[in-house]
């Protein structure tokens, strides 16, 4: 904290691993003479760059941007670039940091980076944005490449933002290659990469109820967001015949007592996909459909909770409701979407909750696949990249049954990082002093 003052979401991010990783890790002679934990919670390298670029009247802008390097001790850099104005260094240290155990996690060659910058898309034209991509890939470009760094989306960066900044990438470099992706089907994106964090969780919720013996038909889901991740979680989680009862934006939170039906999830994709519009306007267009203002989910009775949508949204008192309104599990869509006092409530109550780096690892598992395609030139069918997801997913699943479990319980927290870190402490250890 002395040496990163001010960084509060990253330290957060730090403490919650090294509080699972601790026991093992001082039962571990080797790993702790190399100071393989002080070594991984330093960034290999931050690049720090001003982006300027020109509105529609003709005014000049500036905004910072960042690429957290973080640790490549297995496969080139990989994480989300995210444009929010709430975007700061510690943010993308906390995230970077998350990346490197998250990649660990699902077996694929992949180091740990995040980036992004504190400029809004929201309200601009498409041209500003186009513009803002371009200038921001004049300086990103020369730190990334298919066997350096690879980035994708994260929040604010879409299919949009991904094509002008891999358009300004080929320009630049003259070069076609995979150094980015979630790039568009028709120029060498994945099948099933848009819906994958969204599925993957959903496929992750599954085999955490069935660990307990029971089944995602009919229980009734909390989704919090109603952008990439949360719309594909609420799509998969219809089809396995659960009930959606509620989605949310930075405005406020949609309660639908029916529970959500293809309709009206078409609506939604529309909505936020195409239009770019408020989840106010899901509420005012169907009959059965509540809006409430500046609320987040977690006051609705739910049977599950799916933070889908940003950092510490969901704080002990939520926990605590959740918990008096009987919910049986929480899988994190969001990166580190509870907050450290929200995740004692659910443990306390042995409520299983799955962190984001595990449940949520199904977006940079399928932009590993998509690496995979781009460097071989070929492309896989849907149903070849959903079957590996799953299998990918169910694979992170048994890693925190394996690494979690004491007293037949399984704290999905511990199981997740003590596994993830362990393939990343192995690797460090084996290149020396470095
Ligand atoms: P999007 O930008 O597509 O959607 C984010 C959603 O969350 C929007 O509905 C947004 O509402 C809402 N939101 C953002 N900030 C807040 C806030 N402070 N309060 C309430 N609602 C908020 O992002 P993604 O769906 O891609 O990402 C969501 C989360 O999932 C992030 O934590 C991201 O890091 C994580 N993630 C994403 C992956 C991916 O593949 N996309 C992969 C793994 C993790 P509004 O439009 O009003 O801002």
């Amino acid at each position: 904290k002395k040496r990163n003052p001010h960084e509060k979401e990253f330290h957060q991010a730090v403490e919650e691993v090294a509080t699972s990783v601790m026991p093992w890790y001082l039962e571990h002679d080797a790993y702790r003479k190399a100071e393989i934990l002080e070594r991984v919670t330093e960034p290999d390298r931050i690049i720090i760059f001003r982006v300027t670029w020109e509105t529609d009247d003709g005014l000049v802008r500036a905004n910072r941007a960042w690429r957290v390097q973080f640790n490549h001790a297995l496969g080139p850099y990989k994480g989300g670039l995210r444009f929010a104005p709430t975007v700061t260094q510690s943010v993308l240290k906390f995230l970077g940091f998350e990346q490197i155990f998250k990649n660990s996690l699902t077996g694929l060659p992949m180091g740990g980076a995040k980036g992004g910058a504190n400029f809004n898309p929201k309200g601009k034209s498409d041209r500003e944005v186009m513009r803002f991509c371009q200038s921001m890939m004049t300086e990103l470009h020369r730190h990334i490449g298919e066997n350096t760094d690879v980035p994708a989306g994260d929040i604010g960066v879409g299919s949009r933002e991904i094509s002008y900044l891999f358009g300004q990438y080929m320009r630049l470099e003259n070069l076609w290659s995979g150094a980015m992706t979630g790039k568009g089907k028709d120029y060498g994106g994945s099948a099933v990469r848009t819906e994958a964090t969204g599925w993957g969780c959903v496929y992750f919720l599954e085999q955490m109820l069935h660990q307990r013996s029971d089944e995602l038909a009919n229980k009734r889901i909390a989704i919090s967001g109603a952008g990439n991740v949360a719309i594909y979680a609420a799509e998969k989680a219809l089809e396995k015949g659960a009930k959606v009862i509620t989605l949310s934006d930075s405005d406020g939170t949609v309660e639908i007592t029916e529970g959500l039906d293809q309709d009206q999830l078409q609506f939604i994709k529309d909505l936020k996909e195409k239009r770019r519009g408020r989840i106010s306007e899901f509420a005012t267009t169907y009959k059965g459909v509540k809006f409430h203002k500046d609320a987040a989910p977690w006051n609705i009775p739910c049977d599950i909770a799916m933070p889908c949508a940003t950092q510490n949204e969901l704080d002990a008192k939520d926990a605590s409701t959740l918990v008096a309104n009987g919910v049986m599990a929480v899988c994190e869509g969001a990166n580190m979407p509870t907050t450290p006092e929200a995740s004692d409530v659910f443990r306390e109550h042995s409520i299983p909750h799955a962190p984001g780096k595990a449940s949520n690892a199904g977006g940079v598992a399928v932009s590993g696949l998509e690496q995979s395609q781009n460097a071989m030139r070929i492309s896989w069918s849907r149903e070849e990249v959903d079957e590996r997801l799953q299998k990918i997913m169910g694979a992170i699943h048994r890693r925190c049954v394996e690494h979690g479990t004491s007293g037949g319980k399984v704290n999905y927290a511990d199981g997740a990082n003590i596994a993830g870190f362990k393939k990343v402490a192995d690797a460090m250890l084996s290149y020396g002093i470095v």
